[in-house]
C-alpha cells in the first residue's frame, strides 16, 4: 500500500490520540475509588447486619420484659386477693393457714421474679448503647460509601470530558486521510492496540525493538510511498528523518 510521507506522518497524530484514548479507558477501568466503593458497600453491609442483629436482641427482650411485667401483676393481684380474704371475716384456721401457705410462695415467686426484671432490664440497658453505637458506626459507612461515591462521579466525569475531546480530535486526524489506510490502520490497530508508530533511530516506537541490518537496508530501498510495517509488532512504521535510515 502506497501512502504519501506527509499523509502517513498524519497516521502519528491519530495514533497519539488512540493511545491516550486508550489510557482513558484504562484509567475509567482501574479507578481506585471502584475498590474503595467495593469496600465501603461491604462495611455498610456490615454495619447493617449488626444493627439489625443487636434490635432483634433488644426485641427478644423487650418481650422477656413486658412478659416478666405481666407475670409479677399477676403475682401481685393474686397476692392483694388473698390478702383481702384472709383480713376478711369468717376464715376458718384450715382456710388461713393454706392462704398463707399460698402467700409465702406467692412472695417467693414475686421476688425471683423482680429480680428476673432487673437483670435482664440491665441487659436491655447495655443493648441500647450497643444500638446507639451500631446506628453511629452505620451513619458513618453511609457517609464514607457517599463520599467515595460522589468522588467515583466527579473522576468518571473528568474521564468523560477528556474522551469526548479525544473523540474529537480523532475525527479531526481522521479527516482526510484515504479510507483504504485508514481502514488498514484500524486492522491493525483493533489486532494489536496500536496501528502505528514512529521509526526513530532504526527503533519500532510500538514495540520498541531495534530493526536488523535487513530490515534497515528493505526500508532504505523502499520508495518513502511505500508503506513500511514492523515485522515484530505489525504496527505501520513511519518514516522520518528521525528515523535513523
Ligand atoms: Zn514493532
Amino acid at each position: 500500500m502506497k501512502a504519501d510521507p506527509s499523509v502517513q506522518r498524519r497516521l502519528l497524530e491519530l495514533a497519539g490520540v488512540d493511545a491516550e484514548l486508550v489510557r482513558l479507558a484504562h484509567r475509567r477501568r482501574t479507578l481506585p475509588e471502584h475498590a474503595e466503593l467495593t469496600a465501603a458497600e461491604e462495611a455498610l453491609r456490615r454495619a447493617k447486619d449488626a444493627l439489625v442483629d443487636v434490635e432483634t436482641r433488644a426485641g427478644d427482650l423487650d418481650r422477656d420484659i413486658r412478659r416478666l411485667e405481666r407475670d409479677v401483676d399477676a403475682v401481685r393481684a393474686r397476692t392483694d386477693r388473698d390478702q383481702k380474704i384472709l383480713a376478711g371475716a369468717g376464715v376458718g384456721a384450715k382456710q388461713a393457714a393454706d392462704l398463707q401457705h399460698e402467700l409465702d410462695t406467692l412472695a417467693r415467686r414475686q421476688s425471683v421474679l423482680e429480680d428476673e426484671q432487673l437483670e435482664v432490664m440491665e441487659q436491655r440497658e447495655a443493648l441500647g448503647m450497643d444500638i446507639a453505637h451500631a446506628r453511629r458506626v452505620l451513619a458513618e459507612a453511609e457517609a464514607a460509601q457517599a463520599e467515595i461515591a460522589q468522588r467515583r462521579d466527579a473522576a468518571l466525569r473528568d474521564i468523560d470530558a477528556a474522551e469526548a475531546g479525544r473523540r474529537r480530535d480523532r475525527e479531526q486526524a481522521a479527516g482526510g486521510l484515504p479510507a483504504e489506510l485508514l481502514a488498514e490502520y484500524d486492522r491493525r490497530r483493533t489486532r494489536r492496540g496500536i496501528g502505528a508508530a514512529l521509526l526513530r533511530e532504526r527503533r519500532c516506537g510500538a514495540c520498541r525493538l531495534e530493526l536488523d541490518r535487513t530490515a534497515i537496508s528493505a526500508l532504505r530501498a523502499a520508495p518513502p510511498d511505500e508503506l513500511a510495517h514492523c515485522e515484530e509488532c505489525g504496527v505501520i512504521l513511519v518514516r522520518t528523518p528521525e528515523s535513523g535510515l
